[in-house]
């Protein structure tokens, strides 16, 4: 799909509405800096928006994904395509964040092991200085590592608005946390909450 494209109907649309940024937002419960996102073509709408936005533009679901009025149905291959791309995109991420758990499952295996094996398997001195060397070099590099990893696959839901969002690295780091929650502020209500990790930003193909 053609981000820039979408983003110059919608605010066309909107213009054509005699809609500010903001009367919109307000009409379909965001904020009007979402609105701006869409327009210079840095996000598309959710799934779940995309029906209220329709409606406040009078556009057709068709139209807003092809970024263009649509006057008869020539354009109805051009459709489907475009519809098959944004699934294979979603399968794919989702595909992605499933590795990415599945390989940090495996890091925190290896690294529990060492742990176990220089703590009691009876071995000389230095084999043991080396293998806590390892141990520590593993520790740094690799849970350096599975942060960066954990903190961009997936995304964490508010426990107020269910809005799901990808807090900053900054945020992911410095939130207070259990293994699949962690105390985020979300960008949506501004609630500060503990937020659950979901592996899809799209609540019905969610698979965790
Ligand atoms: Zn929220």
């Amino acid at each position: 799909m053609d981000n820039i494209k979408i983003g110059n109907f919608i605010r066309e649309c909107r213009k054509n509405k005699q809609m500010t940024q903001q009367q919109l937002a307000d009409k379909i419960f965001v904020e009007a800096k979402t609105i701006s996102k869409w327009e210079t073509g840095k996000g598309l709408p959710d799934v779940s928006i995309m029906k209220l936005l329709c409606k406040e533009l009078d556009i057709t679901i068709n139209e807003l994904f092809l970024g263009e009025h649509i006057s008869d149905d020539s354009k109805t291959e051009e459709l489907e395509k475009l519809i098959i791309q944004a699934y294979e995109k979603e399968a794919k991420t989702n595909k992605k964040n499933v590795i990415g758990e599945i390989l940090i499952g495996i890091s925190l295996i290896l690294f529990l092991l060492l742990v176990v094996i220089v703590a009691y398997v009876d071995m000389k001195g230095y084999l043991k200085n080396i293998i806590i060397i390892a141990v520590l070099i593993f520790f740094l590099l690799g849970g350096a590592g599975i942060v960066i990893l954990d903190a961009n696959i997936g995304y964490y839901e508010c426990a107020s608005c269910h809005e799901r969002f990808v807090p900053t690295m900054k945020e992911y780091v410095w939130a207070l946390h259990t293994p699949t929650k962690r105390k985020l502020v979300c960008p949506k209500c501004g609630e500060k909450t503990w937020c659950s990790k979901k592996l899809s930003q799209n609540k019905k193909s969610n698979i965790k």
